[in-house]
């Protein structure tokens, strides 16, 4: 694979300790407010523009604190049309330091995996501490930081691929970019063979149930959104996030606005780009 690789600067972001007096609890579901007073936790509070990163140990604290401004640069530079909801609130960020805290966590939350290390619920992120090298790890939180960050900017759901889509691509993207490397995106969209139908795909309203499914599900939404960022034209991406935001029904909207008449014209041209 050609990549062209742009070493980058160190990220400059700008962060501040704060007291757990000053902490914003706005968009905070109560569970989350719970979580940061409960007393087993000697919680202290690490603020960015628009993250709050509750922690024990500040060294891993900083980094995601800065992984998120990379991402909000990342991510928000490709949605220009959207507004940034919440801000001038901030997203939450709970760091868990004890392999124990975490399980409990885990267990308590229904829906997730055991293996699980990270989850965003709403404008609240849910992370365990993870050491260097743990490259699976790394990249589940960099799909998780993904969907905390565009959950800023919803007013509407969005469908399952779309939302699955953009966090797998940009938790790769927005990860490499993070890592100071700037890679040539538009270049790195090779074919995928093994892809879920179309039809199957964007009419999923839930995660396939077989596991071998799953991994061509995500794969198959990451390549759409990669496909349809790069390759067709970016005011079309742009109209057509613009018409789900004002609550137009997204399979429409995409057929509507790339001017493919129904899904199997849109299946055709994607299947001639990964042939
Ligand atoms: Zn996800």
């Amino acid at each position: 694979m050609l990549l062209a690789l742009v070493v980058v600067p160190a990220y400059a972001v700008e962060m501040e300790d704060v007291a757990r007096d000053a902490v914003d609890h706005a968009g905070l579901l109560p569970a989350d407010v719970a979580m940061l007073e409960q007393a087993d936790f000697r919680w202290r509070h690490l603020q960015t523009r628009h993250f709050v990163v509750h922690y024990e140990r500040k060294t891993f604290a900083t980094r995601v604190a800065r992984m998120g401004e990379q991402f909000y640069d990342a991510i928000s530079g490709d949605l220009p049309a959207l507004q940034d909801r919440m801000d001038p609130r901030r997203s939450h960020i709970f760091i868990f330091r004890k392999p124990r805290d975490w399980q409990t966590v885990v267990a308590n939350t229904p829906g997730l995996e055991p293996w699980a290390a990270s989850f965003v619920r709403g404008q609240a992120m849910y992370l365990q501490e993870i050491g260097r090298g743990k490259a699976d790890k790394m990249s589940m939180l960099a799909h998780e930081m993904t969907h905390l960050v565009v959950n800023r900017f919803l007013t509407v759901r969005l469908p399952l691929w779309l939302n699955e889509g953009l966090a797998e691509y940009y938790g790769e993207f927005a990860y490499r970019r993070a890592r100071g490397l700037t890679h040539r995106e538009r270049n790195v969209f090779k074919a995928l063979r093994d892809r879920t139908p179309l039809a199957d795909l964007i009419a999923a309203t839930d995660y396939p149930a077989d596991p071998a499914e799953v991994a061509r599900f995500y794969a198959t939404a990451k390549q759409l959104v990669g496909w349809m960022l790069w390759k067709l034209p970016r005011e079309k991406w742009t109209a057509f996030l613009t018409r789900i935001m004002a609550g137009e029904r997204a399979t429409a909207a995409l057929l509507d606005t790339y001017g493919w008449t129904d899904i199997d014209d849109l299946a055709t041209e994607f299947a001639d780009f990964n042939r």
